[in-house]
C-alpha cells in the first residue's frame, strides 16, 4: 500500500490585502507530503513561507486554492497539528513542567498519568533537573527543548516547524537540530521545517522544497538520499558524500544575490 497522504495544497494563493497595497505571497503552490516525511522548504527572506504554514495550519484562510489534511478540508485551525517557532514562546512565568503540560491543560487532558509522562519526556530530552526552572534559568537550547517536549506531548500528526532553531548559535543549533531530527524519526513524525539553512535542510529532511523569491512559487523539489555507514543521525549525515551535491544544487536553484 502507498503511504498514506498528509498534508495536500492544491493551486494555494495568498494575496495579503492591506489599506493601501496588495501583496501577492504566494501563487500557485501544489505540495503533497507523506506519513513519516520531513520535508523541508527552503527560500529567499519575505516569500511566503510563514504564510504557507499557516495556511497549513487552518490559522489563515488563502486567497483561493484548496489545503487537505489527511483527508479533511482545513477550513478552521486545526488541533493535531504542533508548531515551533524561531522564538520558543514558553511563558516566563510558568515553570517548565507547567509550560510544557499548557496544551494538556486547554485541551482538558491534563490527569495523573498526562503528568507523569510529560515528566518522562523532560527527563528523556535531559530536562528532567528542571521542571520546576523558570524559562530564564535555562539555556536557549535547553529552552528550544523544552518547547518541543510542550509540542510532542499531544502527539500532534503534523508539525510545523517555522525557523526553530535560528535564534540559537551555531554550536548549540548543531546539536539541537540534530537532537530533534532524531525525536522525529524516532516518533516516526510528518513535519514540514522551515530554514534557510540548507545544510540542515540537507541532513534532516527526507525532500526539500525550493520557493522562488515573491511571489513565492515552489521551483523545485529535491528529494534527498544520503548514505551513511553506521546509524544515520542528521550529524553524521553531514558527512555524507552526497551532501556537497545537494548543497550546490540547491545553493544555486535559490538564486540568491548579495549585492
Ligand atoms: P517568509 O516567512 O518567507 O519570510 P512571510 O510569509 O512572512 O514570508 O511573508 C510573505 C510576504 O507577505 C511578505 O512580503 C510579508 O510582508 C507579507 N505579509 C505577511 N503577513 C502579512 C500580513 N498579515 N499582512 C500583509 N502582508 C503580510
Ligand atoms: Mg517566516
Amino acid at each position: 500500500m502507498d503511504k498514506s497522504r498528509i498534508v495536500s495544497l492544491n493551486s494555494i494563493n495568498m494575496i495579503y490585502h492591506t489599506l493601501n497595497e496588495e501583496t501577492h505571497a504566494i501563487k500557485d503552490i501544489n505540495l503533497s507530503i507523506y506519513d513519516g516525511e520531513i520535508m523541508g522548504i527552503v527560500g529567499p527572506s519575505g516569500c511566503g513561507k510563514s504564510t504557507l504554514l499557516s495556511i497549513i495550519a487552518g490559522l489563515i484562510s488563502p486567497s483561493s486554492g484548496m489545503v487537505e489534511v489527511k483527508g479533511q478540508l482545513v477550513e478552521v485551525p486545526l488541533k493535531n497539528i504542533g508548531y515551533m517557532f524561531q522564538r520558543d514562546q514558553l511563558f516566563e512565568w510558568r515553570n517548565i513542567l507547567d509550560n510544557v503540560v499548557l496544551g494538556l491543560e486547554i485541551q482538558d487532558k491534563l490527569n495523573k498519568n498526562t503528568l507523569e509522562d510529560a515528566k518522562e519526556l523532560l527527563n528523556n530530552y535531559g530536562l528532567g533537573d528542571f521542571l520546576y526552572s523558570y524559562p530564564y534559568q535555562l539555556s536557549g537550547g535547553m529552552r528550544q527543548r523544552a518547547a518541543l517536549a510542550r509540542t510532542m506531548i499531544l502527539n500532534p500528526d503534523l508539525l510545523l516547524l517555522d525557523e526553530p532553531f535560528s535564534a540559537l548559535d551555531y554550536q548549540t543549533r548543531l546539536a539541537i537540530s540534530d537532537e530533534v531530527g532524531i525525536i522525529l524519526r524516532q516518533n516516526k513524525k510528518t513535519a514540514i521545517l522551515v530554514t534557510h539553512d540548507i545544510a540542515e535542510a540537507i541532513s534532516l529532511c527526507d525532500s526539500i522544497a525550493i520557493m522562488s523569491n515573491r511571489p513565492g512559487t515552489i521551483k523545485d523539489i529535491i528529494d534527498i538520499e544520503l548514505s551513511c555507514e553506521d546509524e544515520p543521525t542528521p550529524i553524521k549525515l553531514r558527512e555524507a558524500p552526497e551532501f556537497r551535491h545537494y548543497f550546490n544544487k540547491i545553493w544555486k536553484e535559490l538564486d540568491i544575490h548579495v549585492r
